[in-house]
């Protein structure tokens, strides 16, 4: 179809943004309505251009906690799957469950939880990330083993696992489908400007999109709108648009409010007591190939009683820009990432900056460290390298043996709702200015799960903690390391009423009966997830809901 006979046609779905979400919506709503016309309006388009208007018209306030624009999303179709890592995880009983320190921040309850549970085998298929299946005791071939020798689950578990998708590069694996969808339309490159005011039954007929390299502008008429276009991106188009919130005494002062991703990093390492070849510090594999890998996770009863925040912590490699590790095959990946060009090819700028740390240091000791464990400082990466770029299923990470039963922990934690991590528009009423901050809250809740752990590996006699930091300095190195923005959530939270969120628990905007919002900005808390998987099963659920 093209632009001039979009203006004519009254569509019954109308998705802004081709992320995962926008696709996953627009697939499934075409297969339940094969008779109902689809347009997928899309910001990139094919041959676009390095920057973009709206990255660059985006400022962040806090440049040590957030990464950069560019590096949090990418524009074009299948959105920012594009550098996304693949983690598929699933939210916890406990981020549908009031604590003290969420204050009242959590908006959604544990039956939209249980609902939308039923929406995730499908997401699974879409996500390519094996059966919906999240933790090992479901799954016979792993169910009676364990993390490490002695380790026994009770506050602390080692079951729950993260299962990695392909990684499915939304835009490339879905183009073919949506393009051969009869009764879809993409239109690539118009950017989502202007809704109409609600009727007075507060129907919005139409949104005007204005194409990004010709300023020339579409009305787009259609029964329902759905905005996907990433956390960032839909927070400022509602911003831009309170009108459609006439019908309410004013705009839900939630908007844009209650940012959150995860605080992540490490501050110990763990020395286990037993057999060292028999602890599952890797992947592990499905039986149909899917990697999937093991974490410490705490029990929502424990996190309840104690008031913390849901947390994951996994093994890892020491510090790779840290040359005392004295691995030749980790130097090597570290001076293969700082290395102009070819380190951008191998990782997008988030993930490469958890590698370097931003540092070029040390290359003569790491050399050093390549050439005395030659070759084998060689041939492990040759090997990695193979796995990881030439291979349909790609090994999604590489964490390596360690002898000495010694390994780095890698938290991701949950931050809580707070007001005042804010994105809102500058004075231009364009630019989007991004407040984000780590609470006290945040950061001692990281902290305790680390004593937490330490106390119960000793208990199980299976291991203990090793702090890099001394105790009055740990609060300062999580500060210091914890570095977000690709989990974007909580700017149009759900919740039961306009006084407290921004959508209903179907996603539909507040004030309207026909605009919805799918994104993990819905999500009123972060949880220890990422949030791609969780909002996939959003997206299913919609579209059943729309049909
Ligand atoms: C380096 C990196 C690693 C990550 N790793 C993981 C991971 O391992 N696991 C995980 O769960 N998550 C991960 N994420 C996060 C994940 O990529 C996002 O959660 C996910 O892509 C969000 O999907 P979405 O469809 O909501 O938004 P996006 O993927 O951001 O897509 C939004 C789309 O909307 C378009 N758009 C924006 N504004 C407009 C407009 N005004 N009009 C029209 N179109 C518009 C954009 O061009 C874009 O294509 C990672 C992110 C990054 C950057």
């Amino acid at each position: 179809m093209n632009p001039e006979n979009i203006s004519q046609t009254n569509f019954d779905l109308c998705v802004i943004g081709g992320g995962p979400a926008g696709i996953i919506t627009v697939l499934e709503y075409s297969r339940l309505n094969p008779d109902k016309l689809v347009l997928l309006v899309e910001y990139g388009y094919p041959g676009q251009k390095s920057k973009n208007a709206l990255d660059d018209s985006i400022q962040i306030e806090n440049r040590i906690n957030h990464h950069d624009p560019y590096e949090c999303t990418n524009k074009g179709l299948g959105g920012s799957s594009l550098t996304w890592g693949g983690r598929c995880v699933m939210y916890d009983d406990v981020d549908f469950m009031d604590r003290p320190s969420m204050a009242g921040g959590c908006t959604w309850d544990i039956n939209l939880f249980n609902e939308l549970k039923a929406y995730v085998p499908t997401a699974a298929v879409y996500f390519e990330c094996g059966d919906p299946l999240f933790n090992l005791k479901d799954i016979a071939e792993f169910k009676d083993k364990k993390i490490a020798e002695n380790f026994k689950e009770g506050i602390v578990t080692d079951s729950t696992i993260e299962r990695w998708s392909m990684p499915t590069r939304f835009g490339q694996r879905y183009e073919k489908e949506l393009v051969g969808c009869p009764n879809l339309t993409l239109l690539q490159g118009y950017e989502a400007r202007d809704f109409a005011a609600p009727d007075k039954n507060n129907n919005v007929s139409s949104l005007t999109v204005r194409s990004v390299t010709g300023q020339t502008l579409l009305e787009v008429k259609a029964k329902h709108f759905v905005l996907a276009a990433g956390t960032q991106e839909s927070t400022r188009i509602l911003l831009r648009n309170t009108q459609l919130f006439n019908s309410l005494e004013k705009a839900p002062s939630s908007l844009g409010r209650y940012y959150q991703g995860h605080l992540s990093g490490k501050i110990a390492s763990v020395v286990f007591t037993g057999d060292p070849k028999k602890t599952e510090y890797g992947f592990l594999r499905n039986s149909d190939g899917t990697y999937i890998r093991r974490r410490f996770q705490f029990t929502s009863k424990y996190l309840v009683d104690n008031d913390l925040l849901n947390t994951a912590i996994w093994l890892d490699n020491p510090l790779y820009y840290n040359h005392k590790h004295k691995s030749g095959a980790m130097s090597f990946m570290y001076l293969a990432m700082i290395t102009p060009f070819l380190g951008k090819k191998l990782a997008p700028p988030a993930i490469a900056h958890s590698i370097t740390n931003g540092e070029v240091k040390n290359i003569r000791k790491h050399l050093w460290n390549i050439i005395k464990t030659f070759p084998g400082s060689i041939l492990k990466p040759a090997g990695i390298f193979y796995k990881r770029y030439c291979l349909k299923r790609k090994l999604p990470g590489v964490f390596l043996f360690s002898p000495k039963n010694d390994y780095a922990l890698h938290f991701h934690a949950e931050q809580i709702p707070c007001a005042e991590n804010r994105m809102e528009l500058g004075p231009d009423k364009e630019s989007l200015i991004i407040h984000y901050e780590l609470t006290d809250t945040d950061v001692n809740s990281v902290i305790k799960l680390h004593d937490t752990l330490d106390k119960w590996l000793r208990e199980c006699n299976s291991g203990k903690l090793h702090y890099w930091f001394e105790k009055d300095d740990l609060s300062d190195a999580i500060r210091r390391i914890s570095k977000d923005g690709i989990h974007q959530s909580g700017t149009t939270r759900i919740a039961d009423s306009p006084k407290d969120g921004v959508v209903d628990r179907d996603l539909r905007l507040w004030g309207t009966k026909n605009v919805f919002v799918c994104s993990s900005s819905v999500f009123p808390t972060s949880g220890q997830a990422n949030p791609t998987f969780f909002l996939g099963a959003f997206a299913v659920r919609l579209a059943n809901y729309l049909k």
